[in-house]
């Protein structure tokens, strides 16, 4: 199979109709439209073989992550993903590897309607940029610049659990099921957009927790000119983390990445019809930690003592 062959046979099945699809794959650009008091939200992510997964990953997991690691970022916009770019370099065509690769993308994209409308076939070390488009009504993005002094600090789900398949990569004799149960975090994150309606109605800044907690959350003090204080007991933990790591399990929460859960900020005084909200939809989240004018991130300990919080995360550069 040459290029275009590849592209005609794993790719071109995976430009589905939408309205807003004129072209898809196959000519020398897609031809979009982007629908009526809505607005265009863009992000990229590039994952690297050795960096962001490992090469003999199935390659339908790598495809099924990158994926949900890219569309977690609309999702943390508070807007719905609808199209695709993806750059692709292969060290060589592998039709079993492709064939993987495809599946995974497809069975990722499909429940969100999302079409795969081009992209880029190139031959090099393995690596993939991904570019995903979503929309949003008009004026109602949630950026990382909206939170004030007062608001509460929020986080779905639990946290730590994909930092914990991280670390036993290399391990021997964990139980099979509580490896499994992290490498499921780790593999096949799920982006949070059950929380769409509650974020456009109530967030004042969101982020998804792609570096740690500690390092997004870092993010919105920076964006919106504010400090947090988080409460040490109210940080969710994965089960599977409080088990193994004890005393440091809430340090693995706080600075371990890849959940894609959601950390945002909600004002005061709409706490009380948020939390309706969240009970009439059936979503539970943490409260855990308090915006605050002094910039920096704290800890309140169970004592009642209030430490400074290191920001770690992962950084390419650091
Ligand atoms: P050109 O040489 O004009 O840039 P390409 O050969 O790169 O065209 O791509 C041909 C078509 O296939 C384009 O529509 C492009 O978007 C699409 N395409 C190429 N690689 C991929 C890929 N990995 N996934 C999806 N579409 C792709
Ligand atoms: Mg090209």
């Amino acid at each position: 199979m040459n290029e275009f062959e590849l592209i005609e046979y794993y790719f071109r099945p995976l430009s589905i109709a939408r309205e807003d699809v004129t072209l898809g794959i196959g000519d020398d650009a897609a031809v979009l439209s982007v629908p009526a008091n809505h607005e265009l939200v863009v992000s990229t992510d590039t994952l690297v073989s050795g960096v962001h997964f490992l090469p003999h990953w199935d390659a339908y997991d790598i495809a099924y992550k990158a994926v949900m690691a890219t569309i977690s970022d609309i999702a943390a916009m508070g807007a719905e993903p609808s199209w695709l770019l993806l750059a692709l370099t292969l060290p060589d065509n592998n039709p079993a590897w492709l064939k993987r690769f495809s599946q995974g993308l497809s069975e990722a994209s499909a429940p969100y309607r999302i079409s795969l409308i081009g992209g880029d076939t190139t031959r090099g070390p393995l690596a993939m940029t991904l570019t995903i488009h979503g929309f949003v009504p008009k004026g109602e993005a949630i950026s990382r610049s909206g939170a004030k002094a007062g608001d509460r600090i929020f986080v779905s789900g639990a946290l730590g659990g994909a930092a914990q398949a991280v670390a036993w990569l290399d391990s021997a004799g964990i139980p099979q099921p509580d490896r499994e149960a992290v490498m499921e975090k780790l593999l096949h994150p799920k982006p949070r957009f059950d929380f769409l309606p509650i974020l456009r109605s109530f967030a004042t800044a969101a982020i998804d927790i792609s570096d740690g907690l500690g390092a997004d959350l870092h993010h919105i003090c920076q964006g919106s000119k504010v400090g947090a204080t988080l409460t040490r007991q109210a940080i969710p933990i994965h089960p599977i983390v409080n088990q193994y790591q004890g005393v440091t399990a809430v340090d693995m929460a706080l600075a371990g990445g890849d959940d894609y859960e959601l950390c945002f900020t909600v004002a005061e005084k709409c706490l009380p019809e948020f939390r309706q909200h969240c009970l009439e939809m059936g979503l539970t989240c943490s409260e855990i930690g308090v915006i605050d004018k002094t910039p920096g991130l704290r800890m309140k300990h169970t004592s009642g003592d209030v430490t400074p919080l290191q920001v770690a995360g992962y950084q390419h550069f650091g």
